[in-house]
């Protein structure tokens, strides 16, 4: 898998400044992200998928402080461009118990929200990961302001 450096602007950054991790080993480059854990456990669980976004929407985690979700029923595109948005409990960053809870979470859907951190989406190309982000994102700001 490819993997952003820990710490990089994602916004200044280029593909020579991704580094490579294999999925099938424990080793991780030098200077991976931090959250290289939770990338490569849903990789492990889900063999068909070929990105993952991670991201820290502030509606989505402004939502998921007291465990709500952004709801896919409000749109209908939604439900069925996310799934069910899965929750995960709070865990460390990090952690490989956050990983393999993420990695679960997304066994219903293409998507999870962890508390008091951000959110995952996966899909079979990178810009399908994202547009789910991007959505998660719009959902959990109409439900953050009441409006559609
Ligand atoms: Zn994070």
């Amino acid at each position: 898998m490819l993997i952003s450096p820990s710490g990089a602007d994602k916004g200044r950054m280029d593909t020579n400044d991704l580094l490579v991790a294999r999925i099938d080993e424990e080793q991780l480059p030098a200077g991976a992200s931090c959250e290289s854990l939770m990338h490569r456990s849903i990789y492990r669980r889900h063999s068909g998928i070929r990105a993952v976004v991670h991201a820290h929407p502030k509606a989505v985690v402004q939502l998921a402080a007291d465990g709500s979700v952004p709801d896919a029923h409000r749109l209908v595109e939604a439900e069925q461009f996310l799934g069910v948005v899965g929750l995960v409990e709070r865990f460390q960053s990090g952690s490989l118990e956050l990983g393999v809870a993420v990695a679960q979470a997304l066994d219903s859907g293409f998507s999870c929200v962890m508390m008091d951190h951000g959110a995952v989406t996966i899909g079979e190309t990178m810009v399908e990961a994202l547009r789910r982000m991007l959505l998660l994102d719009r959902l959990a700001q109409m439900q953050v302001t009441g409006g559609l």
